[in-house]
């Protein structure tokens, strides 16, 4: 039995090739998965495309569609466990954390089996010789490509929406973290989604992911990654035209006033920078902090981050893990590098653990660089590791200058115990998710993406639905009669 699922079969590759999956808490082998290409890519789209037109999946009652979703929100909680564990040894990240992941999973399938029959378009009123109707489609096949950081989590903001409004898809995700999103798909056929409705092909962005978004008879273009594929991805989808969503980085302001509640402050904003090694594209990496309470905040943060216990994701003591790849971690260390150039103070950490236990994985401890300003490079690039910046402000005005000071616009926070300034602040920062006294959560009910450079499109929410819909348009003459336009 091969890995990549394509029209209701488990397959090889075509060309045999296979790639082997890495622990990147000591570089052992997990596995070796199959490793598609553009001839597998192909056949996957064909199958989409033929079940798409078949309309057994497109045209089905609402209800079949949401049942499916239901039982695979029910079919992760009763694998929770193993698929955390696959998603640990996959990227990681601690089992508290991918036992999260996987709550969230199955609360994204139940929310958008929810959703799926709510909206059944609307009547506009023409006058009473008509009847008009707006109503939404499924837009066709859809290619979804999801990235390495929250592999299941990203994939199933794509996969439910999609199935929820009748498409069919292909599904990639990124090809050093597979293992999870192979067993979702193994949920899905076993919930009994028809033949060619869903499909999995595994392998490289730059041969799979481009094949699937320059294929003719795709459809639609959902991305999760970082903002130079976007670019590659949207050049590529502007050649059918087809639709697209594009997720992207972010570089997130965390605005701490000195009237915050100090503690809380304090925990969050070393959450907010360090989970998940800071593979977060919402990471608060960019700390505000207001003058008056700057160095006591940035002392307590760098104590408290020399603190986190680095280590085996499995082990229930471990509180980060390591980043994803050797190559991830030669980035993010090139990093380190340009901000002590360009004149960033390290407070804490900036280096590879000295630990020996750690010696085989990737790890880098948890960073934080003060004395920094609008200027760095490292305050504007997203570096996508546990390193964050910390700049002063003096007031509301110039945090709010400093936060918007960003071509991102994915997520941000505000600190303070004045509710009025909160909710100016709030209002004034542009990005698509911003916390008042909190920093992270989400909620599959409201919508997630970004302005900015961090996106085109939302997802979660109803406009998450609405990405894998088309808005039709039916009018009824009710009293039809020639209409005199032509004479002859
Ligand atoms: P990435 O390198 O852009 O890759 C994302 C996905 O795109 C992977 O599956 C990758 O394949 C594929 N890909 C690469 N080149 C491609 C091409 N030419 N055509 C089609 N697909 C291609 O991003 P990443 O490093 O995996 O993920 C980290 C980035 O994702 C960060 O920037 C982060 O902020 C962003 N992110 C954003 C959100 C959000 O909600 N806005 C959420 C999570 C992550 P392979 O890796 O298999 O080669």
């Amino acid at each position: 039995m091969g890995d990549l699922y394509i029209d209701g079969a488990w397959v090889g590759a075509a060309g045999g090739e296979r790639r082997e999956v890495v622990n990147p808490f000591d570089a052992s082998v997990v596995t070796t998965v199959d490793e598609a290409g553009a001839k597998d890519v192909d056949r996957a789209v064909r199958a989409a495309r033929r079940a798409f037109e078949e309309e057994e999946w497109a045209s089905a009652p609402v209800r079949r569609r949401s049942d499916l979703l239901l039982e695979v929100s029910r079919l992760l909680l009763r694998d929770q466990e193993e698929i955390a564990r696959i998603e640990t040894a996959d990227t990681g990240k601690t089992l508290t954390e991918a036992r999260i992941d996987v709550e969230d999973v199955s609360n994204a399938f139940r929310y958008f089996a929810e959703i799926a029959g709510k909206d059944g378009g609307r009547v506009v009123d023409v006058g009473p010789d008509v009847l008009s109707r707006v109503v939404y489609a499924p837009i066709g096949v859809c290619a979804l490509i999801a990235p390495w950081n929250y592999p299941l989590l990203q994939a199933s903001w794509k996969v439910a929406p999609a199935l929820a409004a009748g498409n069919t898809f292909v599904l990639k995700p990124s090809e050093t973290t597979p293992l999870s999103t192979i067993h979702m798909l193994r949920l899905i056929e076993e919930a009994g989604a028809p033949p060619g409705v869903a499909n999995l092909v595994l392998g490289s962005g730059a041969t799979v992911g481009a094949a699937m978004t320059e294929h003719p008879e795709v459809d639609l273009v959902s991305f999760t990654g970082g903002l130079s594929t976007g670019r590659r991805i949207m050049a590529a989808a502007a050649e059918g035209p087809k639709n697209i969503a594009l997720e992207l980085g972010g570089k997130n302001p965390n605005v701490v006033f000195a009237d915050c509640d100090f503690e809380a402050a304090v925990d969050n904003a070393l959450n907010a920078s360090f989970l998940h090694s800071g593979q977060v594209c919402s990471a608060g990496s960019r700390l505000l902090v207001q003058d008056t309470l700057h160095d006591r905040f940035v002392a307590r943060l760098a104590e408290r981050a020399a603190r986190i216990r680095l280590g085996d994701g499995t082990d229930e003591r471990t509180e980060s893990g390591p980043l994803s790849s050797a190559e991830h971690r030669e980035k993010v260390e090139r990093y380190l590098e340009i901000g002590r150039s360009e004149g960033a103070r390290v407070v804490c950490g900036g280096k590879r653990p000295d630990d020996p236990a750690l010696a085989r994985g990737f790890f880098l401890e948890p960073t934080v660089f003060a004395d920094c300003d609008r200027s760095m490079r490292i305050v504007q690039e997203e570096v996508f590791g546990p390193v964050v910046t910390v700049e002063r402000f003096r007031d509301e005005e110039e945090a709010v200058r400093l936060a918007n000071d960003t071509r991102y616009g994915l997520a941000g926070a505000v600190w303070t115990s004045d509710a009025s300034r909160a909710q100016r602040v709030a209002g004034r920062l542009r990005h698509g998710t911003v916390w008042i006294n909190d920093f992270h959560p989400y909620v599959p009910q409201a919508e997630w993406g970004g302005f900015g450079l961090s996106g085109v499109g939302r997802e979660l929410g109803p406009t998450g639905l609405r990405e894998y819909q088309e808005a039709k348009h039916v009018y009824q003459n009710l009293r039809p009669a020639v209409s005199g336009w032509f004479k002859g």
